[in-house]
């Protein structure tokens, strides 16, 4: 597994395996840990040893990805080589995006949102909060202090084709292209951040809205994918805060959960259409990827709500991608590891 102090290679798009350690749940069970990650770059799903459908998997299944994390890595570690080198591509005036990809329970809101400890969540140990904290830090640093730039956030849900406002009581916005093909989130609140407890609070609260009021059931969250977003402006005067220049623009995305996306033939139809929604954006999200490592290929953006609004992020010249792939260890999961590993490897 990748350890502290290994070197960061600089990459356009950057890939990576996390794997979670095994739940005091799954252990109680007796599940089986399936998945070997033997060097900083290397993944391995064994052949299952205990009563299986040998057929589907003849041989252990080998992965290669730009850094491999296994159940020791915490998310300090993560975020040192996934998202950090990316808020530098943000203050040179990038887009940065940075996707946490993965079945649900995989762990990809622990490491996006924050860490868990039962029903609590500790916003400050996520990546979202990491992400700001060194947005400030630097700020404040001799090469760009005096830019003149200005901090904000936005925080919301795409669900079923639809954007929501995390940030005001999850409104129903629309997404429009103009002429000029810039898209926008019409009303999408952008909130001034001036310290790490302004950006707390407006994760805290997107947290909560995104997990509450949900039914059991239907677990909401794993449908849908929220999009935190951290926003560098350049202050201009006599002109109002939300229209001024766009300096750079760092989008962290908790994907919904991809198992999701073969809800295709549920016999509910909303699960069914939802399903073929998720499918569909996890789709256009891969090719969107693949084409900004290749020169002149067609961007399919518009071929879901996720990457229309992520365009701007994708096309420009300075743009840099992280995709974080998230497994579950066990056994039971091992189709859908594989279904995420073998996603992951596409995408570069
Ligand atoms: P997802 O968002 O992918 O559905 P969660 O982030 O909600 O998954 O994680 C599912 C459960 O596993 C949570 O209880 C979470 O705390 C735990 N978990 C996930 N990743 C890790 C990890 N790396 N270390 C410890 N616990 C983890
Ligand atoms: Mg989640």
């Amino acid at each position: 597994p990748l350890k502290d102090g290994d070197a960061y290679d600089e990459h356009q798009i950057t890939v990576c395996v996390r794997k979670r350690p095994l739940s005091k749940k799954e252990v109680a069970k007796k599940e089986v840990d399936v998945v070997t990650i033997p060097n900083r770059d290397q993944t391995i799903v064994h052949e299952p040893k205990t009563k299986v459908d040998l057929t589907k998997y003849l041989e252990n299944q080998h992965f290669r990805f730009d850094y491999a994390f296994d159940e020791t890595a915490d998310n300090v570690l993560v975020y040192k080589y996934t998202a950090r080198p990316l808020v530098d591509t943000v203050f040179d005036g990038g887009m940065a995006t940075c996707f946490a990809y993965g079945q649900t329970g995989s762990g990809k809101t622990h490491t996006m949102g924050g860490t868990f400890s039962g029903k609590a969540q500790d916003a400050n140990k996520g990546i979202y909060a990491m992400t700001a904290k060194d947005v400030f830090r630097l700020l404040k640093a001799q090469q760009h202090k005096n830019k003149g730039l200005a901090v904000s956030a936005s925080y919301f849900e795409i669900y079923s084709g639809k954007v929501f406002d995390l940030l005001n009581d999850k409104a129903k916005l629309r997404v429009l292209e103009d002429g000029k093909q810039q898209v926008q989130v019409v009303g999408l609140t952008e909130r001034p951040v001036e310290s790490m407890e302004d950006v707390l609070k407006l994760i805290q609260h997107g947290n909560n809205i995104r997990t509450s009021g949900t039914t059991s059931a239907n677990n909401h969250s794993s449908r849908s994918h929220a999009v935190f977003q951290i926003i560098l402006r350049t202050r201009q005067s006599g002109v109002p805060a939300d229209r001024w220049k766009l300096y750079g623009k760092f989008s962290l995305i908790d994907l919904a959960g991809n198992e999701r996306g073969a809800d295709t033939s549920s016999s509910d139809r909303n699960t069914r259409m939802e399903g073929a929604e998720i499918n569909k954006s996890l789709l256009a999200l891969k090719e969107c990827i693949r084409a900004l490592g290749r020169k002149g290929a067609h961007l399919p953006f518009r071929a879901s709500k996720l990457t229309q609004v992520l365009r701007d992020s994708f096309i420009g010249e300075k743009s840099k991608t992280c995709m974080i792939a998230m497994i579950s260890p066990g056994l039971s999961s091992c189709e859908h590891s594989l279904n995420t590993l073998r996603y992951a490897d596409r995408v570069k």
